[in-house]
């Protein structure tokens, strides 16, 4: 028996900023589409489906985005014309767009080979914390991810979707949700997956493309961030480093950290999970928080600059690993020990802010 399909919800406000949005695409011809630094799968596959959507309604369209396209991606549709250095910009753009990130800072070197002032910019984020750079802001934190607010604009335009689009929005949905699993993961999101797959995406072969294509090497990396993993005695808080020189030793770069800091998240007692990973240019300690129901991940990202949603954030701090380290277990050790946690409803004011 086939089950009716629930209607599809969106709010009247973002109704209205998908009018918006779509009326300043038509008033403008070359757009420059980025998102943050390494693009992860929502960033990348949204700036990949809108610069599609543009492409089909007749536009000049060019994605740059710092340090590109991660190989973990590599088979997106469109990603092989993707800038990843400020030497791959090609101005006059007459707009930007923004998708996935947080404040304009999050572009790191392309925001500052920009010029913010001579720019009309439109941000697109999903992001509760979004700091609203744009001339027009679509923010919506009711979307599981960006990459489904892209969709929207797709519907909306009334282009037909084809696999390069749907693809991509599709891994936008499944890399953001982990899969369908995490808490931002609503019957919308349902929702549109089934329209995705409806117009062509194919849940097994994306399943292929995302997570059955590891070296043997990238499976070893992992077994020596399992042996890494520490403790509060109490197993409350867990996290784990991820230093530079564990990469040279085995001779490759970290893969998506997402993976690294759910492996945290996997333990029976872990309350809230922290990933350290040392970058190098410019030298900083990228750091990830996890946090389960009543723990803002938000307000212990925003102590350090960062950002994200309650459940997942994450920011860059200078300093060594060990001082950061120290400094940011401390903070969570601290939060636990307050006993303060949120609220339903302060979670849901936070998801809507
Ligand atoms: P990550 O730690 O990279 O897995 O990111 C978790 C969430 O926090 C994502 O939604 C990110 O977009 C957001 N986030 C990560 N780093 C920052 C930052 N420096 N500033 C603002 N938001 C961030």
């Amino acid at each position: 028996m086939r089950v009716k399909t629930p209607s599809h919800r969106i709010s009247a406000a973002s109704r209205r900023s998908v009018r918006k949005v779509l009326d300043f695409i038509r008033r403008h011809d070359n757009f420059l589409v980025s998102g943050h630094v390494r693009s992860d799968g929502d960033a990348l596959g949204s700036q990949l489906a809108f610069h599609h959507l543009l492409k089909k309604l007749g536009k000049k369209s060019h994605v740059v985005c710092d340090r590109g396209v991660l190989p973990d991606y590599a088979f997106l549709p469109g990603c092989e014309s993707v800038g990843g250095d400020p030497s791959d910009l090609h101005p006059p753009y007459q707009a930007v767009f923004t998708f996935d990130s947080g404040a304009w800072s999050r572009l790191e070197r392309i925001a500052a080979a920009l010029d913010r002032k001579a720019l009309k910019v439109v941000n697109v984020d999903h992001h509760a914390s979004n700091e609203r750079f744009g001339d027009l802001n679509w923010i919506d934190p009711s979307f599981s991810s960006t990459g489904e607010m892209v969709w929207e604009l797709v519907k909306a335009a009334g282009v037909k979707p084809d696999r390069a689009i749907t693809l991509n929005i599709y891994t936008a949905v499944v890399t953001d949700t982990g899969r369908f699993a995490f808490s931002n993961t609503t019957p919308e999101t349902f929702l549109n997956a089934a329209e995705l797959a409806g117009h062509g995406a194919r849940p097994s072969e994306l399943t292929k493309l995302l997570y059955r294509q590891r070296t043997v090497d990238q499976l070893r990396f992992l077994a020596a961030v399992i042996g890494r993993i520490e403790r509060t005695e109490n197993g409350r808080v867990a996290w784990v480093t991820v230093p530079r020189d564990l990469e040279r030793t085995l001779g490759m770069t970290a893969g998506d950290t997402q993976e690294y800091i759910d492996l945290l998240m996997q333990l029976k007692e872990t309350e809230l999970a922290m990933l350290f990973r040392e970058m190098d240019d410019p030298p900083r300690i990228k750091v990830s928080w996890r946090t389960t129901p009543g723990i803002d991940g938000i307000a212990l990202a925003r102590k350090h600059g960062g950002g994200g949603h309650p459940r997942a954030s994450g920011a860059s701090i200078t300093g060594t690993m060990e001082e950061v380290t120290k400094r940011v277990v401390e903070e969570a050790v601290n939060l636990l020990r307050s006993g303060r946690r949120l609220s339903a409803k302060e979670e849901a004011a936070i998801a809507r802010m």
